[in-house]
């Protein structure tokens, strides 16, 4: 980027051209906007980026989201905790809640296996999941890893760890396309994805 602009004016274009979506175009709208937009605006921008990464971290029970030790949807007396969906990111969580089908409480991989990205089992968080079957009283693991190569992948790894345990698994299925992320589904397909649940094992 030539010097036209002030050394920290780059700086903030050079920063919004990072994120996802973002051309140099936009970028430079973007900082212009900040430039000339009210102090107290800007602050509110900038402390809710410093905010997002200092108060959010992982649930200790399901690793979703949480600015607790135990997230939302774990703390709710009203989820039966004897259902556990499992999906690869927060924002499938989001995408399934969005349904506003499920009643069950979550389990978040942090990914699927992917050994040729250097994505062992033992990166994501499989072995919390199977100590939570271990210590008892789920009835049912719903797989809601993405319909693709990896998220299948990642399924069917995880429900043969989970065999030895007197637990039902199933696979959202119905209305999904193979090949496809939860993140493109719409409510509708999802929500006959998680009524059309079959058991995978
Ligand atoms: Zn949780």
């Amino acid at each position: 980027m030539g010097s036209v602009y002030t050394e920290t004016l780059n700086r903030l274009i050079e920063q919004f051209g990072k994120l996802p979506g973002i051309g140099p175009k936009t970028a430079e709208r973007l900082a212009f906007h900040i430039l000339k937009s009210e102090p107290a605006e800007a602050m509110a921008l900038a402390n809710a980026i410093r905010d997002v990464k200092h108060k959010i971290k992982r649930c200790e029970i399901c690793f979703n989201l949480a600015e607790q030790a135990v997230c939302q949807i774990c703390s709710d007396p009203r989820r039966d905790k004897a259902l556990i969906c499992v999906v690869e990111q927060p924002k499938d969580v989001i995408k399934l809640e969005k349904t506003g089908a499920c009643q069950w409480v979550y389990h978040v991989l942090g990914g699927h296996i992917a050994p040729l990205d250097g994505v062992e089992p033992e990166d994501l968080t499989i072995n919390q999941l199977v100590e939570r079957v271990r210590s008892g009283g789920v009835k049912e693991v719903i797989m809601a890893t993405n319909p693709n190569m990896a998220g299948d992948g990642t399924a069917l790894y995880i429900s043969s760890l989970l065999k030895p345990f007197d637990v039902k698994i199933t696979r959202l299925a119905r209305g999904l396309a193979t090949g496809s992320t939860l993140e493109y589904a719409s409510p509708k397909m999802l929500t006959d994805a998680i009524t059309g649940r079959q058991q995978l094992q």
